[in-house]
């Protein structure tokens, strides 16, 4: 059974595309929590960080440095906040791994 995120990827489920290569995409989150609010996916299913492995090394740091070209081209690289959420417990509601890239307002810390 794919993951919501794996049937926005097979565009099976609609989303606003802002950025995709071979091996992620960034959709603009459907219920925004700053004026920019963008969700990096990596198109490889992992459930949550720390699912991850060794084996996907080369992947977390493509989708990191895929944060900075993103927060370059929207012209947020000076303050923007990333946030994984692991687990239920820690607010995960989609169990398909991704990065919430966040900007254009202040944040605050700690958050919530
Ligand atoms: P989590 O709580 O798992 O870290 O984050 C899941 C995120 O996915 C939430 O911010 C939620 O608003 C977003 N989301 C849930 N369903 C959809 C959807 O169908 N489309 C888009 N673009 N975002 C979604």
């Amino acid at each position: 059974m794919k993951t919501l995120f794996e049937k926005i990827i097979d565009r099976d489920i609609p989303a606003d595309f802002v950025y995709e290569d071979d091996l992620c995409i960034a959709i603009n989150d459907i219920n925004p929590q700053a004026p920019i609010h963008i969700l990096l996916i990596p198109k490889k299913p992992i459930e949550k960080l720390s699912d991850c492995d060794d084996c996907d090394k080369d992947l977390l740091s493509h989708l990191f440095l895929t944060v900075g070209k993103i927060t370059k081209k929207l012209d947020i690289n000076n303050t923007f906040r990333v946030n994984i959420n692991n687990g239920k417990g820690a607010g995960q509601e989609v169990f398909h791994l991704h990065i919430h890239i966040l900007g254009g307002r202040k944040f605050n810390w700690p958050p919530g």
